[in-house]
C-alpha cells in the first residue's frame, strides 16, 4: 500500500488528517449560525464539488489502492524536505485564520447574522490568509507525493476556485461592510502583505 511504502506519504497523510480536523472543528462551531446573505449559485456549487471531490478522491485512491500508479514519477530528494516546513506553516496559518474569523467563518459565500469584519490577527495585513494557507498546503502536497494526480489534485482545482471566487467574495464583503471593507482593502494585500500597507493603516 502506497501509504506505508514511502514515509513521506505517511507524513503527508498525517498532515492531511490535522487539516481535516481543523476544518471539522470550526464547521461544527459555526453550524448554528443564522445566515443573512448567501451567494451560492451554480458556479460556486460546482467549484465546491470539484475542489472537495477532486482534492480527496485521488488522495484516497493513491494512498489505499494501486490504481494511480500510472501517474507516479520521481521527485528530487530535496522536494519533500522543502514541503515539510511549508506544510507546517500552512497548518498553522489554516488554524489561525479559522480561529481569527471565529463564528464569521463559512466554507462558502455567506454572511451570518451579527457578522463582524475581522481585520486583526492574521487578517491584519492580508485579506485571504485562509486561501493562502490552502495554497501552501496544496504546494506541500505536490512536493511530498511523487504522483502527478495525487500530488497536484488540490493545487490545480483550488487555483481555479480562487481565481473565480475571490472577486465575488470581495464584492459581497463590500456590499456588507462598505467603506470599512474599502479601507481594509486599501491597506492589505490579497495573499501577501501590500508594500507600504502599514503606512496606510496608520493614517
Ligand atoms: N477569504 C478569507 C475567508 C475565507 S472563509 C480567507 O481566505 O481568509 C469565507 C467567508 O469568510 C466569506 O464567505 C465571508 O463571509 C467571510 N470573510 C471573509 N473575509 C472576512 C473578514 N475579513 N472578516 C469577516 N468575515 C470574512
Amino acid at each position: 500500500m502506497n501509504l506505508i511504502r514511502n514515509p513521506w506519504n505517511l507524513v503527508f497523510f498525517a498532515g492531511f488528517v490535522v487539516y481535516v480536523a481543523v476544518r471539522g472543528r470550526f464547521a461544527r462551531r459555526t453550524r448554528a449560525n443564522v445566515l443573512t446573505e448567501r451567494r451560492v449559485d451554480a458556479l460556486e456549487r460546482t467549484l465546491l464539488v470539484v475542489v472537495i471531490a477532486g482534492g480527496t478522491l485521488p488522495l484516497l485512491l493513491y494512498g489505499f489502492t494501486p490504481l494511480l500508479a500510472f501517474a507516479d514519477y520521481t521527485l528530487p530528494p530535496a522536494a519533500p524536505w522543502l514541503g515539510l516546513p511549508i506544510m507546517i506553516a500552512a497548518l498553522w496559518l489554516f488554524h489561525r485564520s479559522h480561529a481569527d474569523l471565529g463564528l464569521n467563518w463559512s466554507a462558502t459565500l455567506e454572511v451570518r447574522q451579527g457578522h463582524s469584519l475581522v481585520t486583526d490577527g492574521v487578517y491584519r495585513t492580508v485579506r485571504h490568509p485562509m486561501y493562502a494557507s490552502i495554497f501552501l498546503f496544496s504546494l506541500a502536497q505536490g512536493l511530498m507525493l511523487a504522483n502527478w494526480l495525487a500530488g497536484w489534485c488540490a493545487f490545480a482545482p483550488f487555483t481555479v476556485m480562487y481565481a473565480l471566487r475571490v472577486r465575488r467574495e470581495e464584492a459581497m464583503m463590500l456590499s456588507m461592510f462598505g467603506e470599512d471593507y474599502r479601507n481594509y482593502m486599501a491597506r492589505t494585500g490579497r495573499l501577501v502583505p501590500k508594500c507600504g500597507g502599514g503606512k496606510a493603516a496608520a493614517d
